[in-house]
């Protein structure tokens, strides 16, 4: 279910310190470290899934709920009515840095995103 050098697995273990914002039984949501936007926060799933390419039938609900708690988040944040940006990166072209799924949640002015 994890991976002991993930980077995003301590942090939803609590083990290294990072903003949460939101967690559930299924989904961990923080506020990007270098955020690129007013807001950016990131919403993984708390088990360990390294990208889309090894995301499984099996995961559907985890997937389904991680966008039930993007509406939540951006209504929250108040950027539901002006909108915003839901990023998935996948790989080494999709310059992927963080190897466990994760979407980025980018709203407000200015957006600096995608980088590159
Ligand atoms: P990606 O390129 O899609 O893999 O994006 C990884 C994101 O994780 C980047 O926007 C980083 O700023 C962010 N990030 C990396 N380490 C941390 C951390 N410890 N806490 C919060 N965000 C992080
Ligand atoms: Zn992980």
């Amino acid at each position: 279910m994890r991976d002991p050098d993930c980077i995003f697995c301590k942090i939803i273990a609590g083990e290294i310190p990072s903003d949460i914002i939101h967690q559930d039984e299924m989904v961990t949501a923080f506020n990007d470290i270098h955020p690129r936007a007013p807001v950016h926060v990131l919403i993984v799933p708390n088990k360990h899934i390294a990208n889309n390419n090894t995301f499984q039938v099996k995961d559907e609900p985890i997937a389904g709920h991680m966008f039930t708690i993007v509406r939540k988040l951006a209504e929250d944040l108040e950027i539901a009515d002006n909108g915003y940006r839901l990023i998935l990166n996948t790989g080494e072209h999709g310059h992927q840095e963080v190897q466990h799924l994760h979407l980025h949640l980018i709203g407000g002015h200015p957006m600096q995103y995608p980088m590159g």
